[in-house]
């Protein structure tokens, strides 16, 4: 998607929730959009320098905030020292002062309400609780707003980066232009299927595969390898299956990169929704064609026409409304109009001249990879350019290996495959990605020594990644954000349950304010010893689904301390991750009762002072509970436990119905009779605040 961002991801790389994003951005006129809504970039930038201009005006009532408090600690410093003097001349004066000054003490607490044992200490605390969030000398260094600006800019950057991603594939996986050599053959055009969730982009394929059996050309389909040919007449179009789940963006985008045509599936009945304004920003991004094939004609609410000027709007302009965009109403389930649409593909194709050079060095793009239990590492990919053979030694990304088998579409054997058409490799190392590009090289070792070259760059990249101060630091060092950080990395069979996966857990992610879910990494086969590694640089817990753990990733964890959790069903995943989340969250303390107690003798004591001999009757009380004590209906005192014995014992706390004794400084006149309420900070369990999904 050139130039588009979607709000959730734009929301992620500035740390913040998607809703204080929407908040930004409806403050910039912005409302009509949902977490899940793509912006363009420059409405990215305005949102960003937005929240910058919120935390340069942070800093500044900050700085204010604080200035406010130096000026009251100067004071109330002068005042004390005023204070001081003065105790100082009267020390000099006769001796019962101490006695006066310590009476006095608690009087003094005490006529403001609060009869505390020791005001002193508990002043104490208070400063203490307080003290972090006047975060003053943070932001007296001017390096942190220096920061957010750099990372301002980085974002700038990250999404110019994202932009060109979406255009080019690497030059050897591109068509050929230029001059057309002689001995040049004619390839297939490839046909991306983009669309909405259930617009009917799988029963699409399925039945324009129906329309070969049809023909009496299919050799019947063994196995799905991710791509598929139609025969019509003497021509083919070669289909590419594009994953149909909503967070798919990144293999959709790959799906219209490598695709010379894009049909759009719009359901006539539900017309134009969010992933068919995303299909178009890809087909765009890659300038590649659209044909429109409006779907389920067959439906009673089906009105083609609507779509058609909904359509409009993304200048998409269909030949009867004056533009030069074909759209073909088509029912796939019927499979009204099949015929039409694929002649369309062809017209459309025709015009791009598509050639490809059979001579040349070989190369392939990746259109699907993944782990297969009995065969490893399996990927189906495009040929492009000249020849694949099974022996050869081929690189792509970091996988390498030598091909042990080739299976055409329909998973039959083959010795080569020649340009234009898909194949399903087997023998790589490792799974690669959906978007790389194949290449043949001269042997093992040479595979080798560019993996490794190729895998050094890229762990020094995520390496750097995690390295770098976020902004997300930023804000909670302003404490406007209190999130914790859940960092994860998936490892999967396929990348279609990474990307469940993935979108499952941003879901979960939605749903908690406090726990912010950051998937670090993302990769499909067993998690091995560089996932570890990575997973120590980046703090992360490691998630294997329907995955293995290598022996040494095994040995490495332990030594490294990683956890790494492996799981088959994706229920456990996100029941499990939910549990951690709610783990990570502070605790919450509330006052309560924690029982009773009933004077049953005071002791008093010299020098140690009074003590009152208490059954507890229900409950418990602990060392610094605050207690209430009641005679008949009076209450008498109000405060603290500051002494707490089992006989001669300090203890910590005492369970009813055991006696102990109890005294405070601040009381000494017990009675026997008297009933005591104790009253403390208890950790209660914390209410679950996770919003139901959308
Ligand atoms: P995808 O998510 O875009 O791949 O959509 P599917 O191909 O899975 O189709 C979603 C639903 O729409 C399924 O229940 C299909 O049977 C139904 N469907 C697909 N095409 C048509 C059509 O032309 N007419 C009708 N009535 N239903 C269709």
């Amino acid at each position: 998607m050139a130039n588009q961002v979607r709000i959730f991801q734009l929301a992620k790389k500035l740390g913040l929730r998607s809703e204080a994003l929407l908040k930004v951005l409806a403050d910039l006129g912005l409302e009509d959009v949902s977490a899940a809504s793509s912006i363009d970039i420059a409405t990215a930038r305005a949102a960003a320098e937005l929240l910058a201009e919120q935390a340069r005006e942070a800093r500044k009532r900050a700085e204010e905030e604080a200035e406010e408090e130096r000026v009251r600690a100067e004071e109330e410093a002068t005042v004390a020292a005023a204070a001081a003097t003065a105790a100082e001349a009267e020390a000099e004066a006769p001796v019962e002062t101490e006695e006066v000054a310590a009476a006095e003490e608690p009087v003094e607490v005490g006529s403001e309400g609060e009869a505390e044992a020791a005001p002193g200490e508990t002043e104490a605390e208070e400063e203490e609780e307080e003290a972090p969030q006047r975060w003053v000398p943070a932001w007296a260094a001017p390096e942190s707003l220096r920061s957010l600006e750099e990372q301002l800019a980085e974002l700038e950057v990250e999404l110019e980066e994202e932009e060109e991603a979406y255009v080019p594939l690497p030059e050897e996986a591109r068509r050929p232009r230029g001059e057309r050599p002689e001995h040049a053959v004619d390839v297939p055009p490839v046909v991306s299927v983009l669309g909405h969730v259930d617009h009917g982009k799988t029963t699409l394929l399925d039945a324009l595969r129906e329309t070969d059996v049809v023909a009496g050309e299919s050799g019947g389909i063994t196995q799905h390898i991710g791509a598929s040919e139609v025969q019509v007449g003497d021509q083919t179009i070669v289909f590419v299956d594009t994953p149909g789940h909503a967070a798919f963006t990144q293999m959709r985008a790959r799906g219209g990169q490598v695709a010379d045509i894009v049909v759009l599936v719009v359901a006539a009945d539900d017309g134009v929704m969010p992933q068919t304004i995303e299909a178009i920003g890809h087909a765009k991004a890659a300038g590649v064609p659209i044909i429109v094939a409006i779907n389920k004609t067959d439906m009673p609410g089906a009105d083609p026409d609507r779509v058609k000027q909904a359509l409009l709007e993304y200048e998409l302009v269909a030949e009867d409304f004056g533009g030069d965009t074909i759209m073909v109403p088509v029912s796939a389930l019927r499979g009204d109009n099949l015929d039409t649409l694929l002649e369309m593909i062809l017209l459309v194709a025709e015009v791009q001249e598509l050639w490809a050079d059979p001579n040349a060095a070989f190369a392939g793009v990746v259109v699907e990879a993944g782990m297969d239990e009995s065969r490893g590492p399996v990927a189906t990919i495009l040929v492009r350019n000249g020849e694949v053979k099974v022996g050869d030694v081929v690189v792509c990304g970091t996988a390498q290996g030598r091909i042990r088998r080739l299976n055409d579409w329909r998973g039959k054997s083959v010795k080569s495959m020649g340009p234009g058409h898909p194949v399903e490799v087997i023998g790589l190392s490792d799974v690669p990605q959906a978007g790389q590009v194949m290449t043949a090289v001269d042997g093992i070792k040479q595979a080798r020594e560019l993996v490794a070259s190729r895998s050094e760059v890229l762990r020094d990249q995520a390496m750097g990644g995690s390295a770098r101060a976020s902004l997300k630091d930023l804000y909670r060092e302003l404490g406007e954000l209190t999130t914790k950080d859940l960092n994860l990395m998936l490892k999967a069979d396929v990348w279609g349950s990474v990307q469940a996966l993935e979108s499952a857990l941003m879901e979960l992610d939605e749903r908690l304010e406090e726990v912010d879910i950051n998937i670090i990494s993302t990769g499909v086969g067993e998690v091995n010893e560089s996932d570890v590694l990575l997973a120590v640089a980046s703090n992360c817990i490691i998630l294997g689904f329907r995955v293995g753990i290598g022996g040494a990733a095994e040995r490495t964890s332990e030594t490294e301390h990683v956890e790494i959790r492996t799981y088959d069903i994706i229920y456990e995943v996100l029941d499990d991750i939910q549990a951690a989340m709610l783990g990570m969250l502070d605790p919450v303390y509330e006052e309560r009762v924690t029982g009773h107690g009933r004077v049953m003798r005071v002791f008093r004591i010299s020098r140690i002072g009074v003590i009152a001999g208490t059954l507890i009757t229900d409950g418990y009380v602990q060392r610094g509970s605050q207690m209430t004590v009641t005679r008949g209906r009076e209450k008498i005192f109000e405060g603290k436990v500051e002494s707490l014995k089992h006989f001669e014992q300090d203890v910590r706390r005492i369970e009813s119905p055991n006696e102990c004794g109890i005294s405070t400084n601040a009381f000494r006149g017990w009675e026997e009779g008297d009933e005591i309420e104790f009253v403390a900070e208890v950790e209660v369990p914390r209410q679950t605040t996770f919003k139901s999904a959308r």
